[in-house]
């Protein structure tokens, strides 16, 4: 192994990915200070796709609010929109963004432009409610696209399907209104080649993001998802439909390829293959990895790189010739898939368990986000009634460390490892 090229490009997506995510970030604050606006998005459903094509300038909240508490300031923003009477138990990301709106936009990376328009789907109901606190601090339009969602189980429709075309027209002309509202507010006439243009870097990005899930198959593993992950992740939405996001990607799939061919895993020593079920634990996000990496655990797979990723995990292509009906059809199967990633993990993880040679399955319930965790229990149960898999139940939240206990946690991820020793030398013994 070239030592040199090894350095290179090992490690390579997150330095590149955290540097872009500086530049992100230095972008909107310039914006901020010299009083520009920018459109308001969410991870599930961005319609990056049209804003750029009117290049408005994105900002994701949920994104700015978990890099709070990452900073370990979350509990300053927490406390002071519960003072203005937010409930101590509604969704963190909307106190946090609450309280940044109230302080002019400054935020520890620097700082956020007011919204001129703020675009929703309904893959979480909080989206909706959320808008509508900008919608009233800002008078600004607030478009909620409408996804019409299975919610249950293997009930799908895909492209050819009656039902799924009408369901395709309906986004269609949400779309379309989308795209009059954007000209209105911009003053910009829609441009058809443009919007060819981004889909085509959005095919690279969704192209590259599936296959560097499925490269972790590999043993070792090459990413750790709930760390590493999470920077793609944040690649994949920030950079959505531009040429450096298509760019990295063909870069990390590159990078995750040389590293299977070469042996080269995430963990030098890698005992244990957990799938990780929920939003990650940020107000001790280091920590709460190396609960799991001291064991020699590490997480090849987690459902936040589904959801969080719009249904990027797909891979689905924009047929660049027919460019608005496809994006109606990919926005449509793409936030779908979102919303049944978080409604029934357990379908992906027990159908890719073999694959990735899954040892324990780690749920992370939290009190802000009903959303994905209402239903873990019962799915917990599903996962349990149709496999082997052990699973770890631990709760705690998001952005409010107020509720996370690193000690309590330890005691019971200790246990989970412990268990899963016991299993693991009992099967030796009944193997031999
Ligand atoms: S409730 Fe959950 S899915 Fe909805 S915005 Fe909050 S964290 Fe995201």
């Amino acid at each position: 192994m070239n030592e040199v090229k090894s350095k290179e490009i090992v490690g390579r997506g997150t330095r590149e990915g955290a540097a872009f995510f500086r530049d992100w970030f230095q972008d909107l604050t310039q914006k901020a200070e010299e009083g520009k606006t920018a459109a308001y998005v969410f991870v599930m459903g961005s319609i990056a796709e049209i804003l750029r094509v009117f290049d408005l300038p994105m900002v994701f909240p949920e994104i700015h609010s978990l890099q709070t508490a990452i900073r370990h300031v979350a509990d300053d923003f927490l406390n002071e929109a519960e003072d203005y009477g937010y409930s101590p138990d509604i969704c963190g990301y909307v106190k946090a963004d609450f309280a940044l709106q109230m302080q002019n936009g400054h935020h520890p990376m620097g700082r956020i432009p007011k919204p001129r328009l703020a675009v929703l789907t309904n893959a979480c109901n909080t989206y909706l409610k959320w808008g509508e606190i900008w919608e009233r601090i800002y008078d600004i339009p607030m478009f909620s696209i409408d996804i019409p969602a299975t919610r249950e189980a293997g009930t799908r429709t895909w492209p050819g399907d009656e039902q799924f075309e009408r369901e395709k027209k309906y986004v269609k002309v949400q779309l379309t209104e989308l795209i009059e509202l954007c000209e209105k507010i911009t003053g910009k006439k829609f441009d058809i080649d443009r919007l060819r243009e981004i889909l085509g870097h959005v095919n690279t990005m969704s192209r590259g993001w599936k296959r560097v899930l499925e490269l972790n198959q590999s043993k070792p593993s090459l990413f750790n998802a709930l760390t590493d992950g999470t920077v793609y992740l944040g690649m994949s939405n920030v950079y959505r439909g531009t040429p450096e996001g298509a760019q990295f990607f063909d870069n990390l799939v590159e990078e995750m390829e040389y590293m299977s061919a070469n042996g080269i895993g995430t963990l030098m020593d890698e005992k244990y293959r957990l799938s990780f079920i929920g939003v990650p634990c940020y107000p001790i996000f280091r920590r709460f990895n190396e609960m799991f990496s001291e064991w020699g655990g590490t997480f090849v797979m987690s459902t936040y790189l589904w959801f969080a990723a719009g249904g990027a995990n797909l891979g689905s292509q924009y047929d660049l010739d027919n460019p608005l009906d496809s994006l109606a059809e990919g926005v449509l199967i793409s936030v779908r898939d979102a919303m049944d990633s978080m409604f029934h993990p357990e379908l992906t993880v027990l159908k890719q368990a073999n694959e990735f040679n899954i040892d324990g399955v780690v749920y992370h319930p939290i009190k802000s986000c009903r959303t994905t965790s209402a239903g873990m229990a019962d799915n917990r149960r599903a996962l349990m009634e149709n496999s082997d898999l052990p699973s770890l139940f631990i709760e705690s939240d998001m952005m409010d460390s107020r509720v996370v206990s690193e000690a309590q946690m330890k005691n019971r991820i200790d246990a989970f490892f412990e268990g899963l020793a016991s299993r693991r030398a009992r099967d030796v013994v009944v193997g031999a």
